[in-house]
């Protein structure tokens, strides 16, 4: 318990951002603080350390940074999953849905070997529909998604439960 109170502390909520009525939990000062940041990671990579992880898969933008120190944590692999468009080579691309429209993301078709074992990482769930996009194009890549770990959970938007569903194990620091 002082540990989440301590990684909410460290947590800025930003009212009206993108838009009016809507609250903005921003890491950046979770980043920022060292030791804060130190404790998020090793959270993250918690319950799973003796159980070998071939990769990390960390979703644009804010999941490139946390999936990048538990990737070098667990000593695994990272693997970018990105905004259409942005992968040099040949990809895999999923459709996902957003609060408001759709978007699309993509993987690189070699990332991952059929059989690696994955962990998803984001600083957030919400609705779900992100992480559930990346689920799917690991998935189709023959990926087994060993959990999906996010920081911060917000439950009333029933993401996470939503993954839980599709038989992924989900673990946040905080709700
Ligand atoms: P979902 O697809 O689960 O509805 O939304 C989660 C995605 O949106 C994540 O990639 C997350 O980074 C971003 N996101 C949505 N709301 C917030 C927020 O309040 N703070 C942060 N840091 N990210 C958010």
């Amino acid at each position: 318990e002082r540990l989440v109170t301590d990684l909410k502390a460290a947590i800025r909520s930003i009212p009206d951002y993108p838009k009016p009525g809507v609250v903005f939990r921003d890491i950046t000062t979770l980043l920022g603080d060292a030791r804060a940041f130190r404790r998020a990671v090793d959270e993250m990579v918690q319950p799973w350390p003796g159980s070998k992880i071939d990769k990390v898969a960390g979703i644009e933008a804010r999941g490139f940074i946390l999936g990048g120190a538990v990737a070098h944590q667990l000593s695994a692999g990272f693997v970018p999953i990105r905004k259409k468009g942005k992968l040099p080579h040949a990809t895999v691309r999923v459709a996902y849905s957003l609060e408001y429209g759709i978007d699309e993301m993509e993987m690189h078709r070699d990332a991952v070997t059929p059989g690696d074992r994955v962990i998803l990482v984001d600083d957030l769930i919400a609705t779900g529909g992100t992480a559930a996009g990346a689920v799917k194009l690991l998935h189709n890549l023959g990926a087994e998604v060993v959990a999906a770990v996010f920081v911060i959970d917000l439950p009333d938007l029933g993401g996470a439960d939503k993954l839980r569903e599709l038989g992924i194990t989900v673990r946040t620091l905080m709700s």
